[in-house]
């Protein structure tokens, strides 16, 4: 692929626009309650500082749906990156206009500003060429770091990139795809996807490209109880899509005729609600009583799984295996967290509540690479070109 890295331009002195992927949880005083992605886009800043670029930087936050919303500033951001650089961080409080470009044209060598929420205009979501066109107005190259976002054709990821010709990634994207291929491109055998969370149809695009490509597919959560019913168990009140039932039997087919062994589920816990402390029980899958729904994969399903995880070269995991933020059904994807963290095989993990679910199990340090992308990361997987990506490409 042709795209460059920051490192491959001559920064100093210019006017650099950054994407950044600044989109952090917010508690209900608008303090920052996790500030993973102000800390993941640091290495390419303080490269671009070092380097005496002039660093405009972007970034949307949250889903103002082009409106200006007070809660949804972009702030509390530029203060927690002060904190974090060690250095001074302007910012103007829109991301376009007159005041952006005083902003910008008194900025110093080495001097970072933050720019207000992009998504407080329409034009970026639609990708409009007119605000494009304002926004790299005030730059004389374009960085992306933001993977979480580039695979949404915005006028900040795509936009943009098509004005300046001097465009390149910035290391986070970079660290981001040379992972992402070395799991899926040129993967060590055996290659194993382990895949959890709500729903089959959120997943369906990737479990279909990747079904013919692993060796074996490991699948728990309540998208393990739609593959259940399939196969014509009892499911008894677990949250099942039945719709996908047909999707889920060819699926499985599909995997028998290209060897991938698909791996459901033995046991799992169950109950009669999702609540702490509900009483909750582990059955055979084959055997889920009426009035009762599955929350969890079991432990006879905790050590199958983990018996093909040890083995494999390469670990693909997105879906926590059960309904983990309740203490009675988080062992199942704990458990596993665990088992990937010890694997010898290259792990990848990513999906906002995998990523925590790692964190929960205190074994994030453990995993070969944890992605920053939730959609961008499933994207990625479907076999997607990423238009963010695309459009750096020279
Ligand atoms: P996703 O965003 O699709 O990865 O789904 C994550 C969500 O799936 C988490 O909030 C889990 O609580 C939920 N989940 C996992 N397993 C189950 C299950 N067996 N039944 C209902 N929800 C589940």
């Amino acid at each position: 692929m042709g795209v460059k890295s920051i490192r491959d331009l001559y920064i100093k002195g210019k006017r650099v626009l950054f994407r950044f992927d600044f989109n952090v949880p917010l508690d209900a005083a608008g303090a920052i309650k996790d500030d993973t992605r102000i800390r993941r886009a640091l290495p390419t800043l303080e490269y671009a500082v070092q380097q005496g670029a002039r660093c405009v930087l972007a970034s949307h936050l949250g889903r103002p749906k082009g409106e200006r919303k007070a809660e949804l500033s972009l702030r509390p951001v530029a203060k927690r990156l002060a904190e974090l650089l060690g250095r001074p961080v302007g910012f103007v409080d829109d991301c376009i206009g007159d005041a952006v470009k005083d902003a910008v044209a008194s900025l110093p060598d080495g001097g970072v500003l933050l720019l207000e929420n992009l998504r407080f205009h329409a034009g970026e979501t639609k990708n409009d060429p007119a605000f494009a066109a304002e926004l790299a107005s005030v730059a004389d190259v374009y960085v992306n770091d933001a993977f979480g976002t580039a695979h949404r054709a915005h006028a900040s990821t795509v936009g943009v990139a098509e004005l300046l010709r001097e465009k390149a990634a910035g290391l986070l994207l970079k660290e981001e795809l040379e992972n992402l291929e070395k799991a899926f491109a040129n993967p060590q055998k055996p290659v194993v996807a382990l895949f959890g969370g709500a729903k089959v149809s959120d997943k369906l695009g990737v479990l279909q490209n990747i079904v013919s490509r692993m060796d074996a597919v490991l699948i728990g959560g309540g998208m393990a109880n739609t593959f259940l019913k399939a196969h014509g168990l009892n499911t008894g009140t677990s949250k099942t899509e039945d719709d996908m039932l047909g999707t889920a039997s060819s699926m499985l087919e599909a995997s028998r005729k290209s060897g991938c062994s698909v791996v459901l589920p033995k046991d799992v816990v169950v109950a009669e609600k999702i609540e702490e402390g509900a009483v909750s029980l582990v059955v055979d899958a084959r055997a889920i009583p009426d009035g009762l729904m599955a929350l969890d994969i079991g432990p006879q399903a905790v050590d199958e799984f983990a018996a093909v995880i040890v083995t494999a070269g390469t670990i693909i995991w997105n879906g926590p295996m059960g309904v983990f933020e309740v203490e009675e059904f988080s062992r199942g994807t704990l458990e596993i967290a665990r088992v990937v963290a010890e694997a010898r095989g290259f792990s990848v993990v990513g999906g906002g509540d995998t990523v925590r679910a790692v964190q929960q199990a205190g074994v994030a340090e453990k995993i070969s690479y944890i992605s920053t992308g939730g959609g961008a990361f499933m994207e990625f997987m479907e076999g997607k070109i990423l238009p963010g990506v695309a459009a750096l490409d020279v």
